[in-house]
């Protein structure tokens, strides 16, 4: 029998974005103390100078430069400011305020000069350092100006955005409604987690991977539960998914044996494929289907293969649906501490970690056992590691693609 044809990631990937759009078109207006994770509607243009005034970046004495031309000058202390307490008289040639980090810097004035460098008499200070002027003086929208862009549309939001857009006036913040996704496990031999099993059956790992990998992505989920292997089961659970949700997850029943079922169901609904079988180890059971603007994913049962194609390809495919930019995975350029053999015709991704040797090199080592349903392989390792289409094996010191997993970076 003739090989299936299969496909390539990037080219199932394309396929996939010509045809999904943004289906999560409303829009909500939330605090920003929850928008972490969530995508903005609109460009937000900051309404203030930030800093709105000068202000001090030290603990010390705000003067006038010119006056520091001779070493050990000295100037008398008129007034303090601290932040939040601006100092509100008139600062003249000869004279100095005590100032405070964050404190506005009065009107004439153009250095802070830190406490170690001056001698403090109590009314009179002697400075024994010469500053260029500006110098440790935080000046008037150095961070944003009045009318900068914050963020733009479609960005996701990060803590530090969160900062940002709070420091630039707002309190709220308008964002996409949040995609609805429901997940499915398929199989007659998958049962509830903590429940007795019998021999062949096995405990469902992948409602519980899918529902931690859908939490970094800031989505609805909705537990849809365990399918049998059904025909009819599986057409009502898909039907069921197309109504309440935007995204359908399903794990298992998704090659051509006699108990997978998933394609005849989705064709039953009337659903078109995108491609069926991925040109990439583990992940080539996976096919993708879509009904009206709702996006079905068959996943692999295979835990790590499910895991795989998950990242490599719902990931960025949930990006568009949200109305963000697909991300592209950040990777690393890391010599190969490991060899391998492989068909070409194929990409393959295997779990790895990093490894610094004694001269302060990296290298990439694989990581746990081998196989698309051994969760130990992905459990503590640090990443991915790319092993291209065309290769027909690693050998020592190769440079592969090395892709972390988020919770290995900042
Ligand atoms: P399948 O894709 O249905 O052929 O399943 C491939 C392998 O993954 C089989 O060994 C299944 O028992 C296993 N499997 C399928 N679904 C799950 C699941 N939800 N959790 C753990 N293993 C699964
Ligand atoms: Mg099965």
């Amino acid at each position: 029998m003739a090989h299936p044809t299969t496909t390539k990631l990037e080219d199932a990937k394309s396929l996939i974005l010509k045809y999904a759009s943004q289906v999560t078109k409303d829009v909500e207006t939330i605090p920003i103390m929850q928008a972490h994770g969530r995508i903005v509607s609109e460009d937000i243009f900051s309404e203030i100078n930030l800093p709105t005034q000068d202000n001090a970046a030290v603990d010390g004495f705000a003067v006038f430069s010119e006056q520091m031309a001779k070493s050990y000058f000295t100037a008398e202390i008129i007034g303090m400011a601290r932040a939040g307490h601006p100092f509100e008289g008139e600062v003249k040639f000869g004279q100095a305020i005590r100032i405070y980090t964050g404190a506005v810097v009065p009107k004439g004035p153009d250095v802070v000069i830190m406490h170690e460098d001056c001698i403090d008499k109590g009314d009179q200070v002697i400075f024994k350092k010469k500053l260029k002027p500006g110098t440790n003086i935080r000046s008037c929208g150095e961070n944003l100006a009045k009318g900068e862009c914050v963020v733009q549309k479609g960005q996701k939001i990060t803590p530090s955005d969160m900062g940002q857009i709070a420091a630039a006036g707002f309190s709220k913040v308008n964002v996409f409604r949040l995609l609805k996704v429901v997940i499915y496990s398929t199989g007659d031999e998958v049962m509830e987690m903590g429940s007795k099993i019998k021999g062949g059956q096995i405990h469902d790992s992948n409602r519980p991977i899918l529902s931690g990998l859908l939490s970094s992505e800031n989505v609805d989920v909705i537990d849809g539960g365990i399918i049998p292997d059904n025909e009819q089961a599986l057409i009502n659970a898909y039907n069921e998914g197309i109504k309440k949700a935007d995204v359908i997850i399903s794990s298992g029943g998704a090659s051509d044996g006699i108990e997978d079922h998933t394609q005849k169901a989705l064709s039953a609904i009337g659903a078109k494929n995108l491609f069926w079988r991925l040109a990439m180890k583990p992940g080539r059971p996976m096919s993708v289907s879509q009904k009206k603007e709702k996006i079905v994913f068959c996943l692999p049962g295979n835990p790590v293969a499910a895991f795989v194609c998950f990242k490599l390809l719902i990931a960025p495919v949930m990006d568009v649906l949200s109305g963000r930019k697909p991300r592209e995975p950040m990777t690393f350029r890391i010599k190969a501490g490991f060899q391998h053999k492989k068909q070409p015709g194929r990409t393959e991704y295997l779990r790895a970690v990093i490894q610094i040797d004694n001269a302060g090199h990296q290298h990439i080592l694989l990581h746990g056992r081998k196989g698309a349903g051994v969760i130990s392989s992905l459990t503590g390792a640090h990443g991915l590691v790319e092993i291209p289409f065309e290769s027909k094996g690693v050998e020592l010191g190769d440079i592969l693609n090395f892709i972390p997993f988020q919770e290995q970076v900042l």
